[in-house]
């Protein structure tokens, strides 16, 4: 054996990743934007809670990563289009971004049962957690789900992450205190 040739003894760690990411991950109707009562179809009607930005911008700053989950069933009715969501949820991320804060990613079922198959995405389902887990290596166990409906704490708890229930436009400063 001479000595350039490659110690076969050496054994490498693998390249993953192993620093999980913590998230809190937001409803949108009612949390991020104001409760009309149904689907928003129309920009007009999507009204941004700015007063919610000092609080997600400290969430922020303890290193959580911030992503939307959504029930958008209006889609599967035919209410509204892809591309009309799609412009109210850059609207969405412009204001938020312009006080500080990064929406990292947007979730939305666009299914409705009465409308389309069933899904495993439609909250309480898990699925719109599940996908952001997967793709921003989160670890549930850190994270926290805030939304405005049983169906959201149902959907974080199927998912391992801790919901937290507000009433609807509540101030998500008043609920900062349960999240570590
Ligand atoms: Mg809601």
């Amino acid at each position: 054996m001479t000595n350039d040739q490659p110690n076969q003894n050496i054994t490498f760690a693998p390249m993953t990743n192993t620093t999980k990411t913590k998230a809190v991950f937001l409803d949108r109707d009612g949390v991020l934007n104001r409760e009309m009562g149904d689907y928003v179809c129309r920009i007009e009607d999507f009204h941004i809670l700015t007063y919610n930005i000092p609080a997600l911008k400290q969430l922020q700053d303890k290193g959580y990563t911030l992503i939307v989950a959504t029930n958008q069933g209006g889609l599967a009715k035919g209410w509204y289009t892809e591309e009309q969501l799609a412009e109210m949820h850059q609207l969405l991320r412009d204001t938020y971004k312009a006080g500080g804060v990064e929406i990292t990613d947007i979730f939305y079922c666009p299914h409705h049962p009465n409308f389309t198959s069933d899904c495993d995405c439609r909250k309480p389902k898990p699925g719109l957690l599940l996908r952001a887990i997967e793709k921003y290596n989160i670890d549930p166990s850190l994270s926290y789900f805030i939304g405005d409906r049983e169906r959201d704490v149902e959907a974080g708890t199927a998912a391992g992450v801790k919901g937290i229930l507000i009433d609807s436009d509540q101030p998500i400063s008043e609920v900062l205190h349960f999240i570590e």
